[in-house]
């Protein structure tokens, strides 16, 4: 038999509905913030990954699947999705009078990883960026949706941490201090460090072996180094969060993995007991550097990405249990051929007319279907009789009731939408269709 490769796994049943779910608030949100979706190949050249990550970044370093293809070219699958967007924002000309550009994404990453809870070899994210805004409402607007997104899937245990890199010059002046300071440290680094010191000193305070240790708690901090202008940008950020009343921790130590970052960067944790150790759900920053290093015209942006399958082991230790839909709203039952073409068509009908409707497909008893019926919770079924059509009418039957009632086949549209509205009880009168802005089904 052959398995699915390691670090990977299939989504189905129920908890392919969940990952559904999960994906349309998403859309939704960010709909409202007005970004639009877009959709970048899942392989890109290996070089956008070098330049637009960096050489140095475990991602990079360790991490891609990278392959020839039978052209003789590097490719890499995408170990993020911000260096593709970037890419495709410089291609397609996204800038000029275009800006800001508004775009999220929703899809896998590949990374060669260890797998463990939280950690996969494929994974999903989603992201949304803007570009082409320097100003700090862009920094507090992006930190928010991201915590109001996790809010709506009914996250509460939720720590965003954020922290300033600073611009330039703020980060030169931390860097010098950084490597003085880790100098004579360096033998009680671990490996990795011994190498990050000398190539990318930085990502030492990101490292997760020595970040607990007392060298890097008394390591100097990018806060000790800002110059005024970062400084004031610092708390513009960090004022506006306020307002939006987003609950934050200012947490000096915090950098990310990735090279491109400058200024604001944050994470998002889920601090339920069951988390483990992958308790990060969400992290992202500012990256006003990328565009032009990846030969775009120079674009300050700020961006962000969650890893849904963290998102379901967050929900999972805060038991949540998402509000999905898996029930079928009609079953057709049938037992001579004339009935079971006519289940075929009544379905179809159904179907368009946006009522989730099944009937049997295996030529089961009728008890057999009735069993069926129950599997599926139907909320209403329906035995097609030959005499009832001939009539035009059929005898429908509430499942949870048990009442019957007979009604024209042509009535039952009407019929399903009246009374299968009835089931939300949130008590705002809503119609529980796609744009139900119910309590229950916010
Ligand atoms: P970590 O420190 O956990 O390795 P990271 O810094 O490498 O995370 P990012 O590159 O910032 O992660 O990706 C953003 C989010 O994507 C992470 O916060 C996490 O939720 C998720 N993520 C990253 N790597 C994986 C993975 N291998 N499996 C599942 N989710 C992941
Ligand atoms: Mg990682």
């Amino acid at each position: 038999m052959i398995t699915k490769p390691k670090g990977t796994k299939d989504i189905h049943g129920k908890d392919a509905r969940k990952w559904q779910y999960i994906e349309e608030i998403v859309s939704n949100v960010l709909d409202k913030y007005n970004y639009t979706l877009i959709r970048t190949p899942l392989f890109e050249a290996s070089d956008l990954f070098h330049r637009g990550v960096g050489e140095t970044t475990d991602i990079v370093s360790k991490e891609t699947y990278d392959f020839i293809d039978r052209g003789n070219r590097n490719m890499t699958l995408r170990p993020e999705g911000t260096a593709g967007v970037v890419r495709s924002f410089i291609e397609n000309k996204m800038y000029g009078d275009n800006l800001p550009q508004k775009l999220f994404y929703i899809g896998p990453m590949y990374r060669y990883e260890r797998p463990q809870k939280g950690r996969y070899r494929e994974f999903y994210q989603f992201g949304m960026e803007l570009l082409g805004s320097d100003d700090p409402i862009g920094d507090a607007e992006v930190i928010s949706a991201a915590y109001n997104i996790y809010k709506m899937l009914g996250l509460e245990k939720l720590k965003v941490n954020i922290n300033s890199l600073g611009d330039s010059e703020s980060r030169k002046d931390y860097h010098k201090a950084l490597v003085e300071y880790l100098k004579p440290h360096i033998n009680e680094l671990c490996d990795d460090c011994k190498e990050r010191y000398q190539k990318n000193p930085l990502r030492v305070l990101d490292c997760k072996v020595d970040r607990d240790s007392d060298i890097l708690k008394k390591a100097p901090t990018p806060l000790d180094y800002l110059n005024k202008e970062s400084k004031e940008r610092f708390e513009k950020v960090c004022e506006y969060l306020d307002m939006l009343k987003v609950p934050y921790e200012v947490n000096p130590r915090l950098v990310r993995g990735l090279d491109y970052y400058n200024h604001t960067v944050f994470e998002i944790d889920d601090t339920a007991k069951d988390m483990g150790s992958q308790n990060t759900i969400g992290a992202g920053g500012r990256y006003n550097g990328l565009v032009k290093l990846l030969d775009g015209p120079d674009t300050p942006c700020m961006g962000f990405a969650a890893g849904i399958d963290r998102v379901m082991v967050a929900l999972d230790a805060e038991e949540i249990d998402l509000d999905v839909n898996d029930d079928v709203d009609l079953f057709l039952m049938y037992v001579n051929d004339e009935e079971k073409s006519y289940a075929l068509y009544l379905c179809q009908e159904l179907r368009l007319a946006g009522f989730r409707v099944d009937t049997d497909y295996l030529g089961r008893s009728l008890k057999a279907q009735f069993k069926q019926a129950d599997r599926l919770k139907a909320k209403y079924t329906i035995v097609l009789n030959s005499k009832d059509l001939d009539n035009n009418e059929v005898k429908i039957k509430n499942n949870k009731t048990k009442e019957e009632e007979i009604i024209s086949i042509d009535a039952l549209i009407y019929y399903l939408d009246e009374n299968l509205e009835d089931e939300c009880d949130c008590g705002d009168d809503c119609h529980c269709g796609d744009d139900c802005h119910c309590h229950d089904h916010k």
